[in-house]
């Protein structure tokens, strides 16, 4: 298990990397099985990692106690990205449902969004929760594009944007320049919202890069740049440590940008990488989900707590 897996390693393009990683720890493979890896969320309080498998329409849970890996909910209604908010419930998208979910402590469904301005929502694909209760998802149309991993069907409100949830539950668009957003992921202090655009899987000269927004006191977003672009595939979901580094997916592994956007090395992984987060009780884990398999590799950096 922990033994060199072929196609991994550490790739450093920057002299600041280095001090990011251990030389001698290995990526290791923890499960396979999957069809289509995304949406990691760690559960500190369980030391349990829970991924959907969203072709398969279900969510996996791997249980760091043990090693083992089990079904934690299925059907899943083909759900993707997750988070935990700040009480430490799940709060998931669900392409099937076309909604963002809320699982209570006592195991209920709370739906936190599935509409604006009366138009089902496409396909919540990924979520971040901000300090004060607001909840942050992007909203490309991938779960209703076909019917892999989701239903097809037509957009209601005919385009993709960014929403923010209001702690007292109304949702508005807080970008609606996007052709595919996709991760996302607040900045360390929060004075930032970094979001990852996917438009190129359906236009080849359509955007493969993460955005930053200046985020205003009022909950507003400030005009964006573009921090990188995708070198390796596109950037799908990604995690910051505390240094406000961001680790991100690409097509040969995760790709370690600084705050600015400059690529400063990869952890090669032998599959395409959809998403990664950080896990264990010191967050120094990054657990990495590529295709088929639950990846995981200690670094010498820290996640920012969800929680
Ligand atoms: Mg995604």
């Amino acid at each position: 298990m922990y033994g060199e897996i072929e196609g991994t390693g550490f790739e450093v393009h920057d002299p600041a990397f280095e001090a990011c990683f251990i030389g001698h720890v290995r990526v290791e493979r923890l499960w396979s099985g999957a069809r289509w890896s995304e949406g990691p969320v760690w559960f500190a309080a369980g030391q349990y990692l829970l991924w959907s498998d969203i072709p398969n329409n279900r969510i996996l849970r791997f249980d760091d106690t043990d090693g083992s890996v089990s079904v934690f909910r299925a059907p899943s209604n083909n759900a993707n990205g997750h988070t935990v908010d700040r009480q430490g419930r799940l709060v998931s998208c669900e392409h099937l449902t076309r909604r963002v979910t809320r699982t209570e402590h006592n195991g209920s469904i709370t739906v936190i969004a599935d509409a604006w301005d009366g138009k089902r929502l496409n396909s919540p694909n990924d979520v971040v929760v901000k300090s004060d209760g607001s909840i942050w998802f992007t909203d490309p149309s991938y779960g209703i594009l076909m019917d892999y991993e989701g239903a097809r069907a037509e957009s209601e409100i005919g385009a993709c944007h960014l929403y923010r949830v209001d702690p007292s539950g109304d949702v508005t668009i807080a970008a609606d320049d996007y052709v595919k957003p996709n991760g996302l992921a607040f900045s360390p202090d929060e004075s930032l919202l970094y979001v990852a655009d996917t438009g190129i899987t359906h236009d080849v000269d359509g955007p493969k890069h993460i955005r930053a927004h200046p985020v205003r006191a009022d909950g507003t977003l400030g005009q964006s740049s573009v921090v990188a672009e995708c070198t390796e595939g596109l950037f799908d979901g990604f995690r910051l440590d505390r240094d406000g580094r961001i680790w991100t997916s690409a097509a040969d592994g995760v790709h370690c940008l600084t705050p600015e956007g400059k690529l400063i090395g990869k952890i090669h992984i032998p599959e395409l990488v959809a998403n990664v987060c950080f896990g264990g009780p010191k967050l120094n884990r990054l657990f990495i989900c590529g295709t088929t398999s639950l990846y995981s590799v200690f670094l010498n950096v820290n996640g920012v707590s969800p929680v």
